[in-house]
């Protein structure tokens, strides 16, 4: 009891005696949230949903299905709780849908997605790339924010690309990667809870606007960390100390450039 009591006495003389601090608690938490929210670097995103590019694989007719609300509710969310480790917010500043024209080029680009392979050393072949950005015109993207374009597949066992000097994002959004191409593409999910199995859209997302801020790939052979969201083995979510001060660097002069 006598401890009990003298705790009670530390607890309360100074409330009762006089009234601040309370107040002073106050303006310090309020200022720790101020400074809190000063150190996060937001970066505008444009979301491009992708229509009249269906690729048929192994049966399997895929077109864009991902929505509005999918992008709002589910993967921009996920995305930042992802990086809110590096303390990093995307605000997703439009979606549209992005028709593309009926005609050679497309049909030659949807071919050559629908066939691409990788090459012995594991390699996604680059001319796809090159033609989708001819196709959907993300050259002459105004840089005022990060493109994304959800297509609806990016070739066996693709599911992103990144261009950081293009500020230019590509994600599929439907995948054969699990099954490493034996079966057919398949929708990916969303999210997916962590820990990682699969993967998901709104981290493969998060991988990729990590190539728009500098990241690499770690080195399979000496990563020491693994779960990475950059990937090497055993990828998963987390960047390291490392990763997180040149994405930071990086998306600080992205977000003042964007601004400019
Ligand atoms: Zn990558």
């Amino acid at each position: 009891m006598a401890i009990a009591t003298s705790v009670d006495i530390l607890y309360r003389r100074p409330m009762s005696r006089r009234q601040p601090v309370p107040l002073i608690t106050a303006l310090l938490l309020s200022t720790c949230a101020a400074a809190i929210a000063a150190d996060t670097i937001a970066l505008p995103v444009r979301f491009h949903i992708v229509a009249g590019m269906e690729t048929v694989k192994r049966d399997v007719a895929m077109d864009s299905w991902v929505a509005e609300a999918d992008i709002r509710t589910a993967l921009l969310p996920e995305i930042n709780r992802i990086w809110r480790q590096a303390r990093i917010e995307w605000t997703a500043n439009t979606v549209t849908i992005h028709t593309v024209e009926p005609g050679r080029r497309r049909d030659r680009t949807v071919a050559m997605l629908a066939t691409a392979s990788r090459d012995a050393d594991g390699r996604s072949d680059p001319r796809r790339v090159r033609k989708l950005d001819k196709l959907l015109g993300t050259d002459g993207n105004d840089g005022a924010a990060i493109d994304v374009y959800l297509v609806p597949y990016l070739g066996e066992t693709s599911q992103g690309n990144a261009s950081r000097k293009k500020r230019r994002v590509f994600a599929a959004q439907w995948t054969d990667k699990p099954s490493r191409g034996e079966e057919p593409p398949r929708r990916f999910a969303l999210v997916e809870k962590e820990t990682f199995r699969d993967g998901s859209l709104a981290r493969t997302l998060a991988h990729e606007l990590g190539h728009v801020l500098g990241l690499r790939h770690p080195d399979k052979a000496t990563q020491r960390e693994l779960g990475r969201l950059m990937g090497g083995r055993r990828p998963g979510y987390r960047l390291t100390d490392d990763e997180i001060a040149t994405a930071r660097a990086n998306a600080q002069s992205l977000a003042a450039n964007i601004q400019e």
